[in-house]
């Protein structure tokens, strides 16, 4: 396989909070070495005195901030000033806590800072938050005001508890070691074999070890399933609503809203063409401003195909524009896809009125800009909630053919933390709704 070193290097993802970790180095609370909580705001921890120090300059103003609001109403600590069960007042006054604290402290949050607002050690059944708490154990991610509210939960945690683990140990491998680029399985197709039930088919789950804890293989595979899940949704899209797709010989694809992160390790997209034997050659344009950074001066990223690849005469391609998708329509080298894919879309966290030209300006003019010769829109979503409000989004600007949307069987394995819990779950998976739309319009 060609060493893609394109937009790499020593990358690091930012830290990330969990209150059952050290704040500065992560290290995990277990049975027997609970970590030692901040005695002023309450919410952070260390696992060591010098830990604590090394962090205090940095903490001090939003501790200060936290331990204030908390003493004025004399609560325990900050959020044991909120006292509803209720998920949708839950998520308004975290949101708004971070809102207010941006604003009196006029900085910007980090990200572990904000999560210190999204995911503070209170009651996952009432969201209470006091002194005496009852963690769970295994995972050390979710909490309880008492005994009866962690009985209570037995069950529906059961679900969650490894995927939560799975979650802490990705997230503090990424900040603490870097980010994870496992190498892309270099098997190629000799025939067309379509696509199928779900991902793990094509990159079979390893060995769970008795013992339960999880592996470095494991971690992999989580991370290996995260970098091909694009690659796989379109075949995934094309085997079920374009077949003729699979045998052309020269595929167009845009990649929309495109960020870092999908351009790191270029040559994953390379394994969609190891799934379609027929095809010679595929064009991968990525387009969205949140490149702007990743493009010099015009130079457009040069990975060569793998050996086989080559010696078959088969190529890829990949160009970088940083720029809105109507803005590269009216470049001259344009040419209209056979299919869009924009990855977790979040199509409907863009605000849509009057006064703000975030959506309008950005993806309103989807359908002028999506070609009517039948080629397929794809877009994923984190959750079947955002899926949801994505597609009625689309649909509200846009005469569409919808022709599915639903769980992605392609989807990445790798859990993340859901601050919102959207139906009831705690972690979230890259592109795990798919939809895919055809445009109706003749305009
Ligand atoms: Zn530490
Ligand atoms: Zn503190
Ligand atoms: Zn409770
Ligand atoms: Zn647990
Ligand atoms: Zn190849």
């Amino acid at each position: 396989m060609a060493e893609d070193n394109f937009g790499s290097g020593e990358l690091y993802s930012a830290s990330h909070y969990y209150w059952s970790c050290c704040y500065v180095c992560s290290r995990k609370s277990s049975q027997g070495n609970v970590m030692k909580r901040c005695s002023r705001c309450r919410c952070v921890s260390y696992c060591s005195q010098e830990h604590q120090k090394q962090n205090w300059k940095e903490h001090k103003h939003l501790c200060k901030y936290l331990a204030t609001a908390a003493a004025n109403v004399e609560q325990f600590n900050f959020f044991s000033g909120f006292d509803s069960k209720e998920m949708e007042s839950w998520k308004t006054f975290r949101m708004n806590a971070i809102k207010t604290c941006e604003i009196l402290l006029s900085t910007t949050l980090t990200l572990a800072e904000k999560e210190i607002f999204l995911f503070p050690r209170a009651c996952r059944t009432c969201n209470s938050t006091q002194e005496t708490m009852y963690d769970c154990t295994e995972c050390y991610c979710v909490s309880y005001c008492s005994q009866q509210h962690k009985q209570e939960d037995t069950d529906q945690h059961k679900s969650m508890c490894r995927n939560l683990r799975l979650a802490l140990v990705a997230d503090t491998y990424e900040s603490k070691v870097r980010i994870s680029l496992p190498a892309i399985p270099s098997n190629v197709d000799k025939k067309y074999m379509g696509s199928a039930p779900d991902i793990t088919h094509f990159i079979p789950e390893p060995f769970r070890s008795s013992n339960n804890e999880i592996s470095k293989s494991e971690l992999d595979h989580c991370f290996l399933s995260c970098h091909i899940s694009g690659a796989l949704t379109l075949l995934h899209a094309m085997d079920k609503f374009r077949p003729e797709l699979t045998n052309k010989k020269n595929l167009n694809i845009h990649i929309v809203g495109a960020n870092m992160y999908e351009i790191l390790g270029l040559i994953k997209w390379e394994y969609l063409l190891h799934r379609l034997p027929e095809v010679e050659s595929i064009g991968y344009h990525f387009v969205g401003p949140d490149l702007e950074n990743s493009v010099e001066d015009e130079n457009q990223p040069c990975v060569p195909c793998c050996d086989p690849c080559t010696d078959n005469n088969r190529s890829i391609s990949y160009s970088l524009h940083p720029t809105k998708y109507g803005e590269f329509k009216k470049q001259d080298d344009y040419e209209a896809p056979d299919l869009i894919l924009v990855q977790n879309a979040g199509f409907s966290e863009y605000a849509d009125n009057e006064e703000t030209i975030e959506w309008t300006e950005g993806w309103a003019d989807l359908p002028n800009l999506v070609p009517q010769t039948g080629g397929l829109l794809v877009f994923t979503s984190y959750t079947g909630g955002e899926a949801k409000k994505d597609l009625e989004r689309v649909q509200k600007y846009c005469d569409v053919n919808l022709l599915v949307s639903e769980e992605n069987p392609m989807r990445s394995l790798r859990p993340c933390r859901d601050w919102e819990r959207d139906l009831n779950k705690d972690v979230f998976y890259s592109n795990q709704y798919y939809t895919v739309v055809q445009f109706n319009s003749d305009k």
